[in-house]
């Protein structure tokens, strides 16, 4: 197919390919689908050769959340039945994380539900990242607080986080119709924050919620034009006591063609496999593999994944293997870059925040004077409904169970 012939040598040249070539890839028919998949695939072992990056999520404080995000079991009235717990104490936390370095995670994502961090919330994730590093001193750190404010960000750099996650979700046409209390610009700028303090940002998305193609093709690109190191493409996890609890709206083949079509046009960027992989991809994960060069393990921040071993199970069985400690994630070029900016070299970043798990962070209709988002121009393919899948978490970070890594 010329098209694919096209992206495949704009992946290998970094070179962005146009809106209409993004959208062509998200309208192929799944008879297409592997060739898509293998197109990707190349550009993906470009860069990223068949490594796999891990990542493990940590929930530093769970529920009770102020803001209204709908895709969140943790947003402002949310019925879900989550746990909901305050902030972890650094040793708990430290403890939370080792489970997931054990289980062969280089990097650590601390989270918390809220709009955005107090100064005293970020001198606990202060001492949070410090009792981590004191036990893991090559693990890397992301912070997923939510909206920072001034100074912030150069706090927790200055404390040893290597990254920042916030995700933008959605297109900024339909925000508004996601969340009322704050707004797209506010992300931008919380996600440009993170960067002039010289950590690697991380940020993302979430499909499923009812977005176009145009959507997902808008918010990719935003993405690309922020420029950050890590893209976790989640797929939402309708969870029951939540506004989008009825929106299942992805196939295993879409959620693929989503994923193409963020490789092509973020080629050289880590692309994270990130929530509702199980839910929505189900036994079509490991060809996920070969679009995405990074998956968390385990469990998510309030559902469960599937368990870790299984995850470890999957990369071998596909040909792929686990990112070593030692190993820089990003290519070269990505990886000066970040260093001259100030940030750690070490590698791949980002991940998670109140976001990264189909239950993340949002924006404001208020301020964009947007409606609720628009339907598929061409409407796509209703999924399957697995409530079965979607599994609140009850074991790890807040629990007496042990963790799932
Ligand atoms: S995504 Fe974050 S800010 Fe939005 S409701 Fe959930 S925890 Fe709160």
């Amino acid at each position: 197919m010329d098209l694919l012939n096209t992206l495949v040598d704009k992946g290998l040249r970094r070179e962005l390919p146009t809106r209409e070539e993004a959208l062509a890839v998200l309208a192929t028919s799944d008879d297409e689908l592997l060739d898509v998949v293998a197109a990707a695939g190349k550009v993906r072992r470009r860069w990223f050769g068949r490594r796999v990056k891990l990542n493990y999520l940590v929930n530093l404080k769970s529920g009770l959340c102020p803001e209204d995000c709908s895709y969140c079991s943790q947003r402002l009235g949310s019925k879900a039945e989550i746990l909901k717990y305050t902030w972890l104490k650094p040793d708990e936390a430290s403890k939370a994380a080792a489970a997931g370095v054990a289980g062969g995670a280089k990097r650590v994502c601390l989270v918390a539900s809220g709009r955005g961090p107090t100064d005293r919330d970020v001198d606990r994730v202060s001492k949070t990242i410090e009792a981590i590093k004191e036990q893991n001193e090559d693990v890397e750190v992301c912070a997923c607080l939510g909206l920072l404010s001034d100074g912030q960000a150069e706090r927790l750099r200055a404390a040893g986080a290597d990254a920042y996650n916030h995700n933008l979700n959605t297109s900024e046409a339909t925000y508004g119709g996601i969340t009322t209390t704050h707004t797209y610009a506010d992300r931008v700028e919380t996600v440009q924050q993170a960067q002039a303090a010289g950590m690697s940002a991380c940020s993302g998305l979430i499909a499923g919620m009812g977005e176009s193609d145009a959507d997902l093709v808008d918010v990719v690109f935003s993405l690309r034009g922020l420029d950050p190191d890590s893209v976790p493409v989640n797929f939402l996890i309708p969870f029951e006591g939540t506004p989008l609890a009825k929106e299942w709206n992805l196939t295993p083949q879409r959620a693929l063609r989503i994923l193409a079509m963020v490789r092509f046009v973020c080629p050289d960027v880590e692309v994270r496999l990130a929530g509702g992989r199980e839910v929505h991809l189900r036994s079509m994960q490991p060809l996920a593999l070969h679009l995405a060069n990074s998956i968390f393990l385990g469990d998510y921040l309030t559902s469960e994944g599937q368990e870790g071993k299984a995850d470890l199970a999957m990369i071998e069985d596909a040909g792929f293997e686990v990112e070593g400690a030692g190993t820089t994630t990003l290519p070269q070029h990505r990886a000066d870059a970040l260093a001259e900016a100030g940030g750690s070299a070490c590698g791949g970043h980002g991940g998670g925040g109140c976001g990264p798990c189909g239950d993340g962070g949002a924006e404001s209709a208020a301020a964009t004077g947007t409606a609720a988002p628009a339907p598929a121009e061409v409407p796509a393919p209703a999924g399957e409904v697995r409530t079965d899948l979607v599994a609140v978490r009850r074991r790890g970070a807040g629990t007496d169970l042990p963790p799932n890594a």
